[in-house]
């Protein structure tokens, strides 16, 4: 198939590479074009200067931006994607953004017969890199067929979860999810590390029992060792904790947890942190 990518940050690039592999025919946009020139240079393809150029003839168009203004701007805005997008063609969406703007995007994608998918990504650099994401889901059964076999190339387990917006709050409960722990996994290595126990042995023996979780296997050695270089950016937990914040305010339900762990994360930025993936939450306690 012709597919277009817009956006190949620490998700896209990976993203997109798999695609090509598959066998697609891959054009690429990067609003930095240095970088879409250098990812043409290492997996083929061939690069667009702006989203509409990208997308013109495509049967498939991606996108992996940042929050909701970035997206608008790759579909709707002056040089966007949706207006040169053929009618009865796909576009998948796997920025993490709010439902508001997925549910627009779907009725303005509708209005031109395009078929339209929120699909937020869990998993992290390594699940971008390795083709292991999750993938939560919200659209029309028909966008659901046609997106699931194109994301096959990069994905372990893929989920439609109702109609559009719907990928994009379930994604909202994956980061609360993780917020409670990653604070919770803060605090006890702080605490074991003050008490004066080794904490690789604490983790060993404890990520056998009960305390177990993702974040404490993939997380807590680095963690230990004050290492937050791992892809996904507190800048970016901030932004989905705010989804969410948000989300919940409408639907009359309070996050204590979630609001008081993105107060922590503010901290974090405020420490020069932004950039430094979720788990760096262990600075504020002195690792
Ligand atoms: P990233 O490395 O910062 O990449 C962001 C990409 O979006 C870059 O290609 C950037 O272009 C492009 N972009 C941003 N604003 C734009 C705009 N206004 N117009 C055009 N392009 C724009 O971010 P990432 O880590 O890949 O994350 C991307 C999305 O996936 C975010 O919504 C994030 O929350 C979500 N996510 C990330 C992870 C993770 O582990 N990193 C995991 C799950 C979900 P430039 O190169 O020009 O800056």
């Amino acid at each position: 198939m012709r597919i277009t990518f817009l956006g190949l940050g620490i998700m896209g690039g990976p993203m997109a590479r798999h695609l090509g592999a598959a066998g697609h025919d891959v054009t690429v946009y990067n609003r930095t074009a240095a970088k879409a020139e250098a990812w043409v240079a290492a997996h083929g393809g061939r690069a667009a200067p702006s989203p509409a150029a990208a997308a013109d003839g495509a049967d498939v168009v991606l996108a992996c931006v940042g929050a909701d203004a970035d997206l608008r701007a790759v579909t709707l805005g002056p040089d966007g994607a949706f207006a040169a997008m053929a009618p009865g063609s796909l576009f998948i969406d796997h920025t993490t953004v709010s439902a508001a703007i997925a549910r627009e995007l779907a009725e303005a994608g509708a209005a031109r017969d395009l078929h339209v998918l929120d699909a937020p990504v869990s998993g992290g650099q390594a699940g971008a890199e390795n083709g292991q994401l999750t993938i939560m889901c919200g659209g029309t059964a028909e966008a659901f067929a046609a997106a699931e076999p194109v994301m096959q190339a990069y994905a372990k387990r893929i989920g439609h979860m109702g109609p559009a917006g719907s990928g994009q709050l379930t994604k909202m409960v994956n980061q609360l999810c993780i917020a409670g722990v990653l604070q919770g996994l803060a605090e006890g290595l702080a605490f074991g590390a003050r008490a004066g126990l080794d904490l690789a042995q604490v983790v060993d023996v404890i990520s056998k029992g009960a305390a177990q979780s993702w974040q404490m296997d993939n997380r807590a050695a680095t963690m230990a060792d004050g290492k937050f270089d791992f892809g996904f950016a507190v800048d970016w937990m901030r932004k989905d904790l705010g989804l969410a914040l948000d989300e919940a305010r409408r639907l009359g339900v309070t996050l204590p947890v979630g609001a008081l762990v993105d107060q922590f994360y503010g901290d974090v930025q405020a420490m020069g942190g932004g950039r430094q993936d979720t788990s760096s939450l262990i600075r504020r306690l002195g690792r």
